[in-house]
Parts: C-alpha cells; sequence; structure tokens
C-alpha cells in the first residue's frame, strides 16, 4: 500500500534519539529548549513552548488567551476535530465559519458576514482559530484585519504547514496572530512521534502556556504569591497539566527541523507533477495561491462522482483495492455526533459539505518516488473511467 503520509527517519535522527536515551535527562533536560530555540530561529518568534501534541498545545493557547466558559471559539469545519475541541475543553461554545470553494479554507467574507450579525446578537467569539488546510495558508491578511474591528484573538491552527510562507514570511512568525500551533505527529511535515507547539511574541502569553504546560507550577520568583524562603520552594499558582514533551522527542525534532526545507521542496516537486500528471483527468485539483508556499502536507482532490456515474465510496474503495493508501480530510467536524448533540445538523455549512461530498486526498509524503507518484496516477485514470 502506498500510504497518504508517512516519516522519514535518518539514521542522524536516531543517533539523537540514542545519545538521550544514554545522557542523564530523559525529561526536563537540555534538549527540550535547543527544539525550541530551532523553532524561535526558523520561524522568526520570540517564543516556542514545546508539548506533547498540537493538541495540547490548542488547549493551553486557549487557556491562555482567557477563553472559559460564557466565550464563543470559531473555526473551519473542515479540520480534524481538536481545532474545535480545545474549545470545549475550556468549557467555552465553539461554533464555525464555512469555507472558502477555492482555497478549502475558513473564508473571510463568511467570517466578516457572521461577525456582523454576532456583533447585532452580543455572540461575538473571543477566539477565531484559522486552520492552514493541507499547509496552505489561510487569508491572515483580512483576517487579521477583522480581529481589530471585532476584538477577538487568533491562533493560527498550523498543524500542516511547519516550513509553510505566507507573503514571504514563515508560518509561526505570528505576524497576523496571538499564537501558532504546530504539529509533530508522524504524517505531518516534521516528527517527534507525538508532539506539537505554541509560538508567539507575546512574553505575557509565553510565561502563561509554559505554567500550564506543566501543573501551573512555576520557581519563578517575579510569578510566586510569597518569597522563596528555601532552595526546594516551589509554587502551583494555577490549573495546569503534563503536557510537556520528552528529551527524546525533542532531540529527534531537533535532528528533524535540520531537513525540514528539503522535506518541503519535495512536496512542492511532487505536487508540481501532480498538477500535470492529473490535468487530463475529470477531477480538481487542489488550488494553490500566489500568497502562500504551502508545506504540502495533503493532497487533496475533488470529484464530480455524480457526474461520472460513480460513488464516493466506490472511487475510495477502488483506489484501495489497488494499492493506493488515499484518505479523507476532512469529515465536517459538525457532522461528528458528539458536535451533532451539540445542535449542528447537517445543512449548517453547505459549502464545507459539498467539500466533503467530492474529498479525496492522494499521497504525498517526502519519500514518494516519481513511480509510485505514476502509480497513483495510473489507478486514478483505471478507476475514474
Ligand atoms: C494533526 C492535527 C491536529 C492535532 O495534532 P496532534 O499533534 O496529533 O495533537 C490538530 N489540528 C490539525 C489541523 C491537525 O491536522
Amino acid at each position: 500500500m502506498i500510504p497518504y503520509g508517512k516519516q522519514n527517519i535518518s539514521q542522524a535522527d536516531i543517533d539523537a534519539v540514542v545519545e538521550v536515551l544514554q545522557s542523564d535527562f530523559l525529561t526536563q533536560g537540555p534538549k527540550v529548549p535547543l527544539f525550541e530555540k530551532s523553532l524561535m530561529d526558523y520561524c522568526q518568534v520570540e517564543h516556542a513552548l514545546a508539548v506533547n501534541s498540537a493538541t495540547s498545545a490548542l488547549h493551553i493557547a486557549c487557556l491562555a488567551l482567557g477563553l472559559g466558559k460564557g466565550d464563543v471559539l470559531w473555526t473551519s469545519p473542515i479540520t480534524f476535530v481538536a481545532s474545535a475541541n480545545c474549545g470545549l475543553y475550556c468549557g467555552a461554545q465553539v461554533d464555525f465559519v464555512d469555507i472558502d470553494t477555492a482555497t478549502y479554507n475558513l473564508c473571510p467574507v463568511k467570517l466578516e458576514a457572521k461577525l456582523v450579525n454576532a456583533k447585532k446578537d452580543g455572540t461575538l467569539p473571543k477566539v477565531v482559530i484559522p486552520v492552514h488546510l493541507a499547509g496552505q495558508c489561510c487569508d491572515m491578511q483580512r483576517i487579521h484585519a477583522l480581529s481589530v474591528e471585532y476584538g477577538f484573538f487568533i491562533i493560527e491552527d498550523a498543524s500542516h504547514a511547519i516550513g509553510a510562507k505566507y507573503l514571504g514570511q514563515p508560518v509561526g512568525g505570528c505576524q497576523y496572530s496571538d499564537i501558532t500551533v504546530f504539529s509533530f505527529h508522524p504524517v505531518k511535515i516534521i516528527t517527534t512521534a507525538e508532539g506539537g507547539v505554541a509560538t508567539t511574541n507575546s512574553a505575557e502569553l509565553a510565561s502563561k502556556m509554559d505554567l500550564y504546560r506543566s501543573h501551573g507550577i512555576t520557581r519563578n520568583p517575579e510569578l510566586m504569591k510569597q518569597a522563596a524562603a528555601s532552595g526546594w520552594y516551589y509554587e502551583q499558582i494555577c490549573l495546569g497539566f503534563n503536557y510537556r514533551m520528552t528529551e527524546m522527542q525533542a532531540a529527534l525534532g531537533v535532528s528533524q527541523m535540520t531537513r525540514l526545507d528539503e522535506f518541503v521542496a519535495k512536496r512542492q516537486v511532487l505536487a508540481k507533477r501532480y498538477h500535470e500528471l492529473l490535468a487530463s483527468l475529470p477531477l480538481t485539483v487542489p488550488y494553490q495561491s500566489p500568497d502562500s508556499y504551502s508545506a504540502l502536507h495533503l493532497y487533496p482532490i475533488q470529484i464530480d462522482f455524480t457526474a461520472l456515474g460513480k460513488t464516493h465510496e466506490g472511487v475510495f474503495s477502488a483506489l484501495r483495492d489497488k494499492g493506493i493508501g488515499v484518505n479523507l480530510h476532512y469529515i465536517p467536524v459538525h457532522r461528528q455526533p458528539y458536535y451533532a448533540e451539540l445542535g449542528f445538523t447537517s445543512g449548517d455549512f453547505p459549502l464545507s459539505e459539498a467539500y466533503y461530498d467530492e474529498a479525496i486526498s492522494i499521497p504525498i509524503y517526502f519519500d514518494m518516488t516519481f513511480e509510485q507518484q505514476d502509480e497513483v496516477v495510473e489507478a486514478l485514470r483505471l478507476v475514474l473511467q
């Protein structure tokens, strides 16, 4: 089976992890700060907080921004459930903004229309989470301008987009947001097995996220309620979690970071090749915005199954039968049973649902060969004819 995504692990990656296993620190040692430093340098950002997943990063980002009961969080329906769940973890209400039909990202026009209504109703969101689907950036300039006008915070869910650029600048620099979150799950661009990071230019948000990722405990005298009377003294000053990244994960991350640009460049080559090879087939290739240099985590194509006299399930399983590990990103979050119970229903976000009805993600990953890619294209040609 040609998978839809796969990590690349080099001998240097393995050596880096083994070196940590033979060292004094398996957790809370020097590798996590080193990984954070490499992310700060790469993203040109002031602070980076490494944690055990992007889901944890989204949670502490929401907490640091003060999201809680009575507040509202908006995100895109076309995302992994974690982008919405983080709002529910904080006791906030979650709602969605429909997508742009070209990029499949949260649509700034729909966002503005929804903000106008929410302002009238007194239900403006406290946090909006644009998701850079497949590694292509949302229209951050417009979303940022709306945040200034309507007073909401922005967390970029850039789980797909490490190594991507927006208007020539690295994603993660937070020029147009309060916090950016990356994921290092093995299917993503670089991996630490499990892992994530939150970046920000705000010292205050960084300090809060630092507390939330480690039990709400501090040894910083400036944050303590009482003066440190003794060497062992520490204080828990808020309710935090154990979301820490291990030293093995961070060492793997440091080593993977040295190949990040190479990883994305190869995905760009594969995508350009797909664009050409698929041009004559009855499907739509993903639009690439000139504002964005996409990390190309995914390559989601659209197929009008009805027009071809086929079904979504039929084409999907025929491709799997031919050894092509196709996938689907994503089932709209509001259509999940858990969200249906919260009151969402079919038809709430019609463009997201129309996208879902025609979506299939075909394989794209660093180690994919041109021969494997030709195999995917040939399988698609046979299945769609
Ligand atoms: C993978 C992913 C997450 C969650 O990442 P983890 O590191 O697995 O917690 C969140 N949002 C999006 C868009 C993702 O693709």
